[in-house]
């Protein structure tokens, strides 16, 4: 199979997808915006042994690389419509490039996501890159730099899952709710959404929530204070490990891919089927200190993230 079979068979989909005037198959993807709304270009690139473990399965893989995307776009308070591929690949198996490709769809057919173009390259390790175009109404994309003195910090969901869910796969003993917060995780799109115009600044949890937290405060000039023991925790998490570590894997694991914002009191939307908690407050200052029931503990960030 040729690779102009290899796209026809696997990545091309019938279904016209709104805003798209030409796709897959021309030089270019023509799209068209709609009136009033403003575009969100994201990329992430996953490479194997890097960002995820060598072996995993084709359809993982492909679904985290537009999860990532789509949590970029959600972060933004915007709403994905269009991606492009980038595969570089050490041997075009047919077997693997059918699995990516399900992976690939499922992802993006859950949040009408249509894919425009990409390209497909040999190469000696495998590498994906996916980019997103979302949108958002004129002004309302949520930026890092607008957290004021006084708002609360929000987290959505639970953190720490993802990294120890890593850890427990490379120690040979994997729990599956925890090694599918890593392979399969959930972009808070819709949540996203809601908080434009709400919340006053945004960022998506792929470094662990002390270093994404820490960005968001220098680009908004501010410091914070973390409540620790308000960190939503899994069952699973708090099941498996110490006290000790669940703080270690909620504060400086990875890729959890849940939303962390800033908002005035009580202004937090409420989605059904989706925990949002209240974690801390925005303070003068240009640092983030933790308390724990009340009292500083100091805390150094293992920067424990990603793997390899
Ligand atoms: P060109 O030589 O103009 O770069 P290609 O032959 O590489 O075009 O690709 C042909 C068409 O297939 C283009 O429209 C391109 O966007 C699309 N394409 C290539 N690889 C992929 C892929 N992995 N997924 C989706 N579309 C792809
Ligand atoms: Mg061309």
């Amino acid at each position: 199979m040729d690779e102009f079979e290899l796209i026809q068979t696997y990545f091309v989909r019938s279904d016209e997808a709104p805003g798209v005037t030409t796709g897959i198959g021309d030089d270019g993807a023509v799209l068209q915006p709609d009136a009033g709304r403003e575009l969100i270009v994201v990329i992430d690139t996953l490479v194997e042994g890097i960002h995820f473990p060598d072996g995993t399965d084709p359809l993982d893989i492909a679904y985290r690389a537009v999860a990532v995307n789509l949590s970029d776009i959600a972060a933004m308070g915007g709403r994905p419509r269009w991606m492009t591929l980038a595969l570089t690949l050490p041997s075009a198996e047919e077997s693997w490039i059918s699995r990516f490709a399900e992976g690939l769809h499922a992802a993006a057919t859950e949040h009408h996501v249509a894919l425009v173009g990409g390209d497909t390259t040999r190469g000696k390790s495998l590498v994906v890159s996916v980019a997103l175009t979302g949108d958002v109404a004129t002004g309302g994309a949520i930026k890092r730099s607008g957290a004021q003195v006084g708002d609360h910090i929000f987290v959505t969901g639970t953190v720490g899952d993802a990294a120890a869910g890593l850890e427990l796969l490379s120690a040979g003993e994997p729990q599956p709710y925890l090694s599918s917060r890593f392979f399969r995780p959930t972009a808070r799109v819709g949540y996203g959404q809601a908080l434009s115009g709400i919340a006053t600044a945004a960022i998506d949890l792929s470094d662990g929530l002390f270093a994404d937290l820490s960005k968001l405060l220098a680009a908004s000039g501010v410091g914070g204070v973390l409540q620790i023991e308000k960190l939503p925790l899994s069952k699973e998490l708090r099941q498996l490990f110490d006290p000790e570590a669940q703080r270690r894997f909620a504060l400086s694991g990875g890729d959890d891919y849940e939303l962390c914002f800033t908002a005035p009191a009580g202004k937090a939307p409420v989605l059904s089927g989706l925990p949002v908690t209240r974690i801390g407050s925005i303070a003068e200052g240009e640092s983030l200190i933790c308390h724990l029931d009340g009292q500083v503990v100091p805390f150094e960030d293992s920067g424990y993230r990603h793997f390899a």
